[in-house]
This record gives C-alpha cells, sequence and structure tokens, in this order.
C-alpha cells in the first residue's frame, strides 16, 4: 500500500537532514508519495503568511506529515509556526521517546523513556500581557499586592479537558507499547489550582487503569534530579506543556544528545513527525548537521502507518550505524573537531547500506 504523507522540509538545517531521512525511509521498504509542501520565512514573501493555508489543507488530507524544523525570528515577524500548527490542527500530544543506542556518547546505558507533553495550553496558550498596559494593571489589581507594578504577566491555562485528554493518550500508549507504569509530573505543591486540578484529572483516569498499569506522581524538580541520578526507574511520563518541554530535553541530554532526540505531535487522527531539535542556523547549507532525530522521527511514522517491518529495517541500520561509530557526524564522535566524521548525507548513504545488509 502507497502512504500519501505531507513533507514540510523546514528552514536552517532542516531541507538536507530531511533529503537524508526521505532517501532513507525510501529504502526502508515502505512505499511512500510525498507531497512536498513549504513553510517558514521564506514563503512569507509570497504568501504573506508563513503557514499558508494549503499546507494546512494537505496535512488534513493525508492526515501524516513529516517537518524539518522552521525557526522562529526573535522578537519580530511571526509566532512560532510550530506552536502555531499544534494549535491549528489541535495536535494535543507531543511524544517524546529518548531511548539509549549502543555507541551514542552518553554517561548512561539504561535509558528507555518517552514523554508525553500536553501541546495546547499552559504557558504556551500565548496569554501574556506587556509590562504597563491596562491589563496587566487589571491583572495586578486582581493580585492584591502579589505582582509588582513593573511586571509583564503571562498567564497559565490548565484544563480537565485538556489534562484528561493528554492523561488518557499517555495511558493508551503505556497499553499499547508494552509499557509498565505512567509517572506524572508536576508542581502542584506550589500551583495547588492548576498543578493540582492536573494530579487530581490524572488519578482520576489513572484509577481506569488500575491492575493494567502502574501511576505514580513525581514533583517535576525531583524528577530532573531522578532522570539524571536513576533514569531507568522511569517509564511513560505525562505532563504539562512547559514541564515538557523542558523534561524532553535533560531526557534528550542522557541519551545522547537532541542529534538523536525523535518525535511527534499527535492529534485526533492527524500526526506530525519532527526531531526536538531546532534549526540549527549556525550548520545551514554545511552538511553538517546529525540527521538522525529527524530519521529516527521516520521510524516513528512508519510505526505510525503500520509499517512494522519497514520501522524496524530502518531502526536497526540506525542502530548498527551509531554502534558501529565510524560513518557518524560530528556531534557523535568522542571529539567535536575529529576529523573521520562524516557529513549528513555520508551518514544517511551508511544507514542506506546497513539496511541492505
Ligand atoms: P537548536 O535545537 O536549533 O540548537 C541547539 C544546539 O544543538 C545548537 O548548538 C545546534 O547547533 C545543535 N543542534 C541542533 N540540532 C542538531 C543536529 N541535528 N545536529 C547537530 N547539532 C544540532 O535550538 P535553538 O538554537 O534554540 O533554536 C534555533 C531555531 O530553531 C530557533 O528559531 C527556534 O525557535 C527554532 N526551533 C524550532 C523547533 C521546531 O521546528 N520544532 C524546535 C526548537 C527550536
Amino acid at each position: 500500500m502507497t502512504h500519501r504523507v505531507t513533507l514540510i522540509p523546514g528552514d536552517g538545517i532542516g531541507p538536507e537532514i530531511m533529503e537524508a531521512a526521505r532517501r532513507c525511509i525510501d529504502n526502508s521498504g515502505a512505499s511512500i508519495e510525498w507531497e512536498v509542501q513549504e513553510a517558514g520565512a521564506d514563503v512569507m514573501e509570497k504568501y504573506g503568511t508563513p503557514l499558508p493555508d494549503h499546507v494546512l489543507d494537505s496535512i488534513r488530507r493525508n492526515k501524516v506529515a513529516i517537518k524539518g524544523p522552521i525557526t522562529t525570528p526573535i522578537g519580530t515577524g511571526f509566532r512560532s509556526v510550530n506552536v502555531a500548527l499544534r494549535h491549528a490542527l489541535n495536535l494535543y500530544a507531543c511524544v517524546r521517546p529518548c531511548k539509549y543506542y549502543p555507541g551514542v556518547r552518553s554517561l548512561y546505558r539504561d535509558v528507555d523513556v518517552v514523554i508525553v507533553r500536553e501541546n495546547t495550553e499552559d504557558l504556551y496558550a500565548g496569554v501574556e500581557f506587556e509590562m504597563g498596559t491596562p491589563q496587566a494593571k487589571q491583572i495586578q489589581a486582581l493580585a492584591e499586592g502579589k505582582i509588582p507594578d513593573d511586571a509583564a504577566i503571562s498567564i497559565k491555562p490548565i484544563s480537565v479537558t485538556a489534562s484528561r485528554r493528554i492523561v488518557k493518550y499517555a495511558f493508551e500508549y503505556a497499553l499499547a507499547n508494552n509499557r509498565r507504569k505512567v509517572t506524572a509530573v508536576a508542581k502542584a505543591n506550589i500551583m495547588k489550582y492548576t498543578d493540582g486540578l492536573f494530579y487530581r484529572v490524572a488519578r482520576e483516569v489513572a484509577a481506569e487503569y488500575e491492575g493494567r498499569i502502574a501511576y505514580e506522581e513525581v514533583l517535576v524538580d525531583n524528577m530532573c534530579m531522578q532522570l539524571v541520578q536513576k533514569p531507568e526507574l522511569y517509564d511513560v511520563l505525562v505532563m504539562p506543556n512547559l514541564y515538557g518541554d523542558i523534561v524532553s530535553d535533560v531526557a534528550a541530554g542522557l541519551v545522547g544528545g537532541l542529534g538523536v532526540a525523535p518525535g511527534a505531535n499527535i492529534g485526533d487522527g492527524i500526526a506530525i513527525f519532527e526531531p526536538t531539535h531546532g534549526s540549527a542556523p549556525k550548520y545551514k547549507g554545511q552538511n553538517k548537521a546529525n540527521p538522525t532525530a529527524l530519521i529516527l522521527s521516520g521510524v516513528m511514522m512508519l510505526r505510525h502507518l503500520g509499517e512494522m517491518e519497514a520501522a524496524d529495517r530502518l531502526e536497526r541500520a540506525v542502530a548498527a550505524v551509531i554502534a558501529e561509530g565510524k560513518q557518524v557526524t560530528y556531534d557523535m564522535k568522542p571529539r567535536r573537531d575529529d576529523p573521520t566524521a562524516v557529513g549528513t548525507s555520508e551518514m544517511a548513504d551508511a544507514i542506506i547500506a546497513a539496511m541492505e545488509k
């Protein structure tokens, strides 16, 4: 069966790692028809928006997309295209598996955690008030002395609906992927109403899975320490948006860094696969960036499409190339200036060759 998939190359290192990932996926045995769509700063002039409607329509039609990173200009211009996509398509779950592959440079060996991050609300909802505005003053008045005059204000909404949806997703993911435990992560001792609500809803959902999937709660600061001390104790972690962003990077660091951390943004019936890392502008066009995170995002995509054999073949080939440690990019070498490091496209060649063995 041929699958039609929307492909968004992105910018910065996006196009070169996407070319590498696309070649690997094309050689995995799955049949994919790519529908290439451009988004980001480069299409602004032509369409007047970094996220044209026809890109969204393509994803809605195909239901599955793979995406390279897109730069968010700081201070001016548009809001993040990455965040806008998640909102427009209601991709409420961000799934980031962090798994150790032998050969990766890491202090840890026994890490296999999956972070399930809520994607639609929390401090990412974009409800912000600039210092000194009438709205900021109104909120300051409501806060009865707890907010100084010269403060800008961000609002953190945490809802029952979004919390229930994400925790349920985490438990269903655990069941479908033979996982044993879900840990809910928040800071409910300080944010009693928002994070307290998250825990209350998480407990209600956990009760529905009692006897099948274990449940526990760990405060986010403790979780960061636990992850660097005993990551082997953890399995599926579910948390609100901002904690998920930060803890994902901690967990990515445990298994070799951003260059190897894949991800997916999932909603009801639509999924976009993309690496955790950004567009790394300093490496743009240099054939230096590590394509592994995007290729492993492709492995997740193949599994989502039901192409289990192709996914296993591609994952095994990535693991073999990493384990051998020869044809890997600079960031996977013991020293960053190692002259034997290969480029993005050469690493993809090695992965394709490993699939053919
Ligand atoms: P980044 O992830 O681009 O880079 C962080 C560090 O990791 C840099 O040193 C970079 O060179 C390195 N790095 C990242 N990916 C790499 C790879 N594949 N191989 C080797 N090294 C790699 O984060 P940043 O610098 O904070 O962000 C750059 C831009 O990307 C920003 O505009 C940001 O908004 C955007 N961004 C986009 C996404 C996305 O598209 N989903 C995610 C994060 C950041």
